[in-house]
């Protein structure tokens, strides 16, 4: 066939090429006229942006072709809210989708530039917590690349989580500042903005054809401006767009207070109003109740769903038709006003009939559920909700109203259900119920790992599944192989290419081939060689970050996750400071040399999770100081985890810890991500570590500790935690040792309030598994001195991974939930 003109001239153009000499050409055209440097005074950072503008140019090709596919398709989108997006680094994923990382690697080796020392200098935007954000991104990375219409919506905070510092061991928090050197992804488009109202009150009037309206009068408006950054999907043309919103004062200045000589008033609104975005809340599981938290959250989802209802405008289609053409699930309850906002939109701004308005929300949303934890189920204060959205409030109620009905048809007489199922707690001090609010106005509900799908129906859920069985569903979380195997794990990615093909990249099904290999010496000498230079790579950052040298033989026995009682951090603490007593009596004790890894940030008011940062601190300054330890212990707190430092801390694991209360972990993802980098997991029967074991086998698996149902039987019957340490004299001994200020530098009130709450209450049961769990690493230990056996365990893990990509579980959803298919873009005709 002839080349076609244009054709050729768009694959060597220095804007969409993608071989290394246009490449070269495109980075140092974006040096000159987007970085505004010359060459010879450009810094590694000039470099990075010229060459982070060069491969976000190749994605707006696909983008703009992905806009105009859907633009003449008839199609479902699904649009996928939440309040977290943790993306990570975006420079080496976006070359590994578009597979030019080798073309990039040498285009700027000509330029005299380092590929991996500027991939070092992208700052992470950290607009997420953990697991609940980094779980979306990980979904936007699979709709991509499944070829999923879909749009990721939420906020797009100036400040996202803090940075984390160890200082005198103990965590300070310092700003996040990911925007303070500009953000070559993100695309700021003041054109596509909306406005959404806060305060004031509700009018009811009635319309020239006889039907009652209802105004609403806010108190102050805020404007959300759309900051866009293209999603690539993986070797596929679909680049789908992830849309963050932005506050913005509506005016700069409110003229009439202004000329009334109040300047501070004035100034003050926009002051508020450009506070909404400002900040991600730093707490993980538990919900602070702040009034700033709401109005953020109806902050994006009300100029998320104004941005749907535009979208079915430019398209021509009715308003009737909004259920057909989107699909918006929630990712946990932060979104769930959502139900009433999308009420308000159809009612009060689209004058549909309320019964044809229920429809449409009921037909368009849906809802996960990410936590059975009391305390971290959203409830709003009524007077802070009315204050704050009054008609939202008022759809609510009238929601609620009708719901009642059909509650009260169905179980007549029992006011007690009536009161559970309501959308309005009346007991003490009244509180909208978000799970409720979800639940009802949802198509579907969801749990995230088949435990966690049970126990909501059996729990939090259990009128709502009676009443409505058909709704709820499971869909097991999953992770992006293609940035926790692919790009953070290069040297796994060449070993599985020559053994299993490349395939398993985009079906991780695949890697089972793995089986065939698993005792074979040779291939096995191979798999520890990859482990092995991982250890070492990790060793280097550990050296770096925090001064210690590792041993990368020991075996690197990881814990990192958000801290928090129920992930029980403190349980692996008091194991390591048993293991350091038994070194200490017995110095002759011949044991496999091992290396405790924590990391993970502390919500900044959550004083128990920072006092356990500084136990782990001060157990390491210990340990790593006394030579009884040498080359026996070492232990390590690693600082500020995050997706970039997850990126070389997965691939370095053996062993997996994952020993939450079981009925605790919702699903849990670090888990899924150890499991494929061929990591051993020791755990408990909690959230997906159940599927773990399943699909791995429990002989290869290291399993202890309490089932749920176990736990809650011990909370019925009541629990004696003192009772456990009469029964265990090293125990005993951990604890004595902590209280008596040995890694407290003699300071005896240090650690107390850690003590005390474990002698008192322990109300994670971390001293009735501590026996279990210390019989359990001893197992550990003993499959460790086995290198053959290990590795063997090693492979089966990665080899058995394959339900944990996030493929399968954005399928399931596709399936089950979202009635949606595939769309294939086509490049070459549309340049
Ligand atoms: C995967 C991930 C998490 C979630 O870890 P869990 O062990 O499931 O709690 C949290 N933070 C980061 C940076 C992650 O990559």
């Amino acid at each position: 066939m002839a080349a076609d003109p244009t054709t050729t001239a768009v694959r060597s153009s220095a804007r969409t090429g993608l071989d290394a000499d246009a490449l070269k050409r495109g980075v140092l055209d974006n040096l000159i006229c987007l970085q505004a440097r010359p060459p010879g005074i450009a810094t590694p950072h000039d470099w990075y942006m010229a060459l982070a503008y060069s491969v976000r140019d190749r994605m707006l090709a696909r983008w703009a072709a992905t806009f105009q596919t859907y633009a003449e398709r008839e199609l479902r989108v699904t649009c996928y809210f939440s309040a977290e997006f943790l993306i990570g680094p975006q420079l080496g994923n976006n070359l590994v989708n578009l597979g030019i990382e080798a073309n990039a690697r040498a285009a700027m080796q000509a330029l005299g530039q380092d590929l991996d020392a500027l991939l070092a200098i992208e700052e992470e935007p950290g607009l997420g917590n953990g697991g609940l954000g980094r779980l979306a991104a990980c979904y936007l990375d699979s709709l991509a690349t499944l070829e999923i219409p879909s749009v990721g919506y939420g906020i797009r905070y100036e400040f996202g989580i803090f940075d984390q510092e160890i200082r005198d061991g103990w965590q300070v928090e310092v700003t996040d500042k990911w925007l303070q050197k500009g953000n070559p992804w993100e695309i700021v488009r003041p054109n596509v903005a909306y406005y959404v109202a806060f305060g004031g009150h509700t009018q009811s009037e009635t319309d020239p054809q006889g039907r009652l309206r209802v105004q609403w009068i806010p108190a102050h408006m805020v404007k959300g401006v759309a900051c866009d950054t293209p999603m690539l999907g993986f070797r596929v043309n679909t680049c789908n767009t992830l849309r963050l919103w932005k506050s913005e004062a509506v005016e700069s200045f409110d003229l009439q207070d202004f000329n009334a000589g109040d300047y501070y008033q004035a100034v003050q609104e926009k002051v508020i109003s450009e506070t909404l975005s400002k900040v991600l809340y730093p707490n993980d599981e538990p919900e602070a109740g702040k009034r700033l938290r709401l109005a953020q959250q109806y902050f994006f989802v009300s100029c998320s769903l104004q941005d749907m209802l535009r979208l079915l405008d430019l398209k021509g289609e009715p308003v009737g038709r909004f259920a057909d053409m989107f699909a918006a699930q929630l990712n946990d309850t932060h979104p769930s006003i959502a139900v009433a906002e999308l009420m308000r939109l159809l009612v009060d701004v689209r004058l549909l009939p309320w019964d044809e308005a229920w429809s449409i929300t009921r037909r368009t949303l849906a809802y996960t559920n990410h936590t059975l934890l009391p305390e971290a189920l959203e409830t709003w204060g009524l007077p802070l909700f009315r204050g704050l959205l009054p008609r939202p409030l008022e759809i609510i109620y009238e929601i609620n109203r009708r719901f009642l009905d059909e509650v009260r048809q169905r179980y007549p007489g029992d006011d007690a259900r009536l009161a559970r199922m309501s959308m309005i707690d009346e007991a003490g001090e009244k509180k909208v119920r978000m799970a409720h609010l979800a639940t009802v106005g949802c198509c579907a509900v969801n749990g995230v790992a088949a435990l966690h799908s049970a126990l909501l129906k059996q729990t939090v859920m259990r009128d709502f599944a009676q009443l409505w069985p058909e709704r709820f569903h499971n869909v097991t979380n999953g992770v992006t192989p293609r940035r926790f195997m692919l790009l953070s794990n290069p040297g796994l990615a060449r070993l599985l290419d020559k053994t299993v093909g490349e395939g398993w990249v985009t079906d991780l099904t695949r890697l089972r081939a793995l089986e065939a290999h698993a005792d074979d010496a040779a291939f096995q000498d191979e798999w520890r060689g990859v482990k092995r230079a991982n250890k070492e790579a990790l060793a280097q950052h550990i050296r770096s970050a925090v001064g210690v040298v590792v041993d990368p033989t020991a075996l690197f026995d990881i814990q990192v996750k958000r801290i928090h009682e129920y992930k029980r951090q403190h349980l692996n603490a008091l194991y390591v400071v048993t293991l350091y007593q038994r070194l200490r009596r017995d110095p002759q004790r011949a044991v496999a040399p091992r290396c405790f890894v924590f990391g993970g940030k502390a919500a900044p008011g959550y004083a128990m999770a920072k006092l356990i940062i500084r136990l782990i601190n001060g157990v390491a300054e210990v340990v790593n100081n006394d030579p009884a330890m040498d080359g026996r212990l070492k232990v390590v707190f690693f600082p500020d985890f995050n997706v970039k430092n997850a990126h070389f801390i997965y691939p370095a694991a053996d062993l997996s810890e994952q020993i939450s209360t079981a009925g605790k972990e919702a699903s849990g993802t670090g888990n899924m991500k150890f499991m494929m980098n061929g990591a051993l997991t020791i755990g408990t029967l909690d959230g997906a570590n159940v599927e773990i074991r399943e699909e791995v086998g429990d002989q290869n698996f290291f399993l202890f500790g309490l089932t749920a149902e176990q736990v809650e039987q011990i909370h019925c019957e009541g629990y004696r935690p003192a009772d456990c340490v009469n029964a265990n004299e090293e125990l005993r001994e951990a604890l004595d040792l902590i209280a008596g200020g040995h890694f407290s530098r003699g300071d005896r009130n240090m650690f107390r309030p850690l003590i005390e709450n474990l002698r008192q209450t322990d109300p994670f049961l971390v001293l009735a598994d501590y026996a279990a769990y210390v019989a359990c690493q001893e197992e550990v230990s003993a499959a460790w001195q086995d290198a053959r056996r290990w590795t063997r365990m090693s492979i089966l893990n990665t080899a058995r991974a394959g339900k944990f990509s996030s493929d399968r579980a954005i399928r399931e959803y596709c399936e089950q939930i979202w009635k949606i298919h595939p769309v294939s873009v086509d490049l070459d005709q549309r340049l």
